[in-house]
């Protein structure tokens, strides 16, 4: 072997070490927690591996299992059994955009997107609320819930479909879910009637407004993320929301996997579509409660701080793909 090649193998073999110390739970987490700030803090909390990563979590998560919140109940499961006291839970409504409204609770969000054909919503949350924060909460902003045609399900857990029903039953839109997650609300209790099937790319047009949904499993088994187009005073921006964002040691290797190279395509499709603008839908995720408060205190010429920029996206969209490769990195018995 000449010089040349010898220095050359060892320059793959440092290589190789290096791949190797980088792709370890402790150092995704490390790059996630770097581009940690108040736009993405809670996606960190409920999408990564807690610190310091559990011995035992490696061998939980490498025995695979469904996806679902950490710790279940509230997050994936169906919620509470019966209805908790309203003053714990309910947050007024409140606008965000031009076209664009706070329908949620503290916790989770519901969103209002009012075009000149009639409303689009985009989740119901757990059904204890939907009358309230909805029904009741477009009406107080002076919006009329008849006029609710689209309803857009990001996925089959009980904190964003549980209203679906009585949206269904009340208001009679046209209601979009992913295949899969269809499949999983019809094992509920009093599940909603099977409507339309989400696809890739599917553009959904009422009136003059244009979203866009993308299939995105991970969290489910067909997760919809979206890209909504809003307005501030009349001038554009473009939001985008991750449908599914709560990973833990039960979400399985295949769904880790699809997690992470959809975290990677959607990053790449909201910033090359542009969106500036990050919504959510549980209120943790960015601080909404904060900020919408913020918002409320706004004075004439300030920024709207919910226009976070490509940056901010991309930071967003990178904590959760890292948090998914730390969890895929502990199933493969890497800490
Ligand atoms: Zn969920």
């Amino acid at each position: 072997m000449s010089m040349s090649h010898a220095f050359i193998a060892g320059l793959l073999v440092s290589v190789a070490a290096f791949a190797q110390s980088t792709d370890t739970a402790t150092a995704h987490r490390n790059a996630a927690m770097a581009l940690v700030d108040s736009n993405n803090r809670g996606v960190a909390h409920l999408a990564c591996p807690a610190e310091p990563v559990p011995a035992g979590v490696a061998v939980a998560a490498a025995q695979g299992g469904s996806g679902g919140g950490r710790g279940g109940s509230g997050r994936g499961g169906r919620g509470p059994a019966g209805r908790p006291p309203r003053e714990q839970w309910y947050q007024e409504p409140q606008q965000v955009f031009d076209n664009l409204y706070y329908l949620g609770t503290k916790d989770h969000t519901s969103w209002g997107v009012t075009t000149s054909a009639g409303i689009i919503l985009i989740d119901t949350l757990f059904s204890y609320a939907t009358k309230d924060e909805i029904d009741d909460g477009l009406r107080k902003l002076h919006l009329d819930p008849a006029n609710i045609k689209i309803l857009i399900v990001t996925h089959a857990h009980g904190d964003h479909d549980g209203g679906v029903k009585y949206i269904q039953d009340t208001f009679r839109p046209t209601v979009i879910m992913g295949a899969k997650d269809w499949a999983a609300a019809a094992q509920e209790a009093n599940p909603p009637r099977h409507d339309v099937d989400a696809t890739d790319g599917q553009k959904v047009t009422l009136g003059d407004t244009t979203l866009t949904i993308y299939i995105t499993p991970g969290h489910t088994g067909s997760t919809l993320s979206l890209l909504v187009p809003v307005k501030d005073h009349g001038e554009p921006h473009l939001a985008m929301e991750w449908g599914g964002t709560a990973l833990s040691a039960r979400t399985s290797k295949e769904m880790l996997q699809s997690y992470i190279s959809n975290a990677g395509r959607f990053l790449d499709i909201a910033t090359g579509a542009g969106a500036d603008v990050v919504i959510g839908n549980h209120t943790e995720y960015n601080d909404a409660i904060n900020k919408l408060a913020q918002l409320r205190a706004r004075m004439a010429g300030d920024p709207h701080l919910w226009v976070i920029g490509k940056e901010g996206v991309r930071r967003y969209l990178t904590v959760a793909q890292q948090c998914g490769k730390a969890y895929a990195a502990l199933a493969d018995g890497r800490p």
